[in-house]
């Protein structure tokens, strides 16, 4: 089942070309903290989903007319996997932070602020009147369907509720001069968009095989298989969870393959993933800016 989130932040599901809007499923408590809505409906999923058989009795409309948000709005919290493929690492030389050629192995997750989740409609905003470098990573988006702690490998993947892609846009650091937190460099407003929808697990049984593509105005800068991964989606959440507890709606960015680059504004990124999705994404500058980046 494909999920989306729309407009003022409702729920839909995406089938025939429609978004249907079953945003009527979710407590009306909700309504007054709509960006929780998805957490809520990945929490309660076994018991909503038999309430989605019958599609025709929500109303529907074209989904190239809705205006696309976050597959998840509010992750509760927001993984990052460094160095995941092989090709990748030592790529950007200085201004990365897996220097002397550690992997994710090595180097285990970081976090994104889960604000910088943004969707399929909105446009990637960098920090104003920035002479910075800003790179695009193409990466697979996993979103957690269920709490876990020390979950061992092999019932890791029972905890994936599903996927999406994920654009993992990142400032980079100079040596020397700017050497900003991961965190910090990951996270201004819109860095990471999620989308186009939410694909659930069950429509893809096995990502190895599926390829990822990611495009700058039309031309291709990044290509993989996902079965590629130095650290695969089980034993992230293994790592993960031998650290902190996993939640419903949490999303893990799973790691970048070779052939980053800038972005500037004006320029359309484009991600593609097999049976997953595809979405472009326009490059702005963002109005304003607290400080200089
Ligand atoms: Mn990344």
């Amino acid at each position: 089942m494909r999920l989306a989130v729309f407009g003022d932040l409702r729920i839909g599901v995406v089938a025939g070309g429609a978004v249907h809007d079953v945003t009527a499923l979710i407590p009306a408590a909700f309504d007054t903290w709509p960006e929780q809505r998805m957490n809520w409906l990945i929490r309660n999923w076994e018991t909503v989903r038999g309430q989605l058989t019958d599609l025709a009795a929500f109303p529907a409309r074209p989904a190239d007319s809705v205006t696309l948000r976050a597959a998840n709005p509010a992750p509760p919290q927001l993984f990052a996997i460094p160095a995941n493929y092989h090709a990748h690492v030592g790529e950007i030389g200085d201004r990365a932070v897996t220097t002397g050629g550690r992997t994710a192995r090595e180097a285990g997750f970081f976090l994104k602020a889960p604000g910088s989740a943004s969707g399929a409609g909105e446009p990637v905003a960098l920090p104003a009147g920035s002479a910075r470098r800003f790179d695009h990573e193409c990466e697979l988006g996993v979103i957690i369907g269920r709490h876990g702690r020390n979950v061992p490998r092999d019932q890791a993947l029972q905890h994936v509720f599903g996927y999406a892609c994920l654009i993992d846009m990142t400032m980079r650091i100079e040596k020397g001069q700017f050497e900003e937190d991961r965190s910090l460099r990951k996270s201004f407003r819109t860095f990471t968009p999620l989308g186009p929808y939410l694909v659930t697990a069950d429509e893809i049984p096995d990502i190895s095989g599926l390829r990822s593509r990611l495009l700058v105005n039309g031309q291709e800068r990044q290509t993989a298989d996902l079965g590629d991964m130095i650290v695969p989606i089980d034993e992230a959440i293994e790592l993960i969870t031998s650290v902190v507890d996993i939640q419903p709606g949490d999303v893990i960015a799973t790691g970048t393959p070779q052939g980053v680059g800038p972005v500037r504004g004006g320029d359309q990124i484009t991600i593609e993933i097999d049976r997953i999705g595809a979405m472009t994404v326009p490059v702005t500058e963002a109005e304003s800016s607290p400080r200089p980046f």
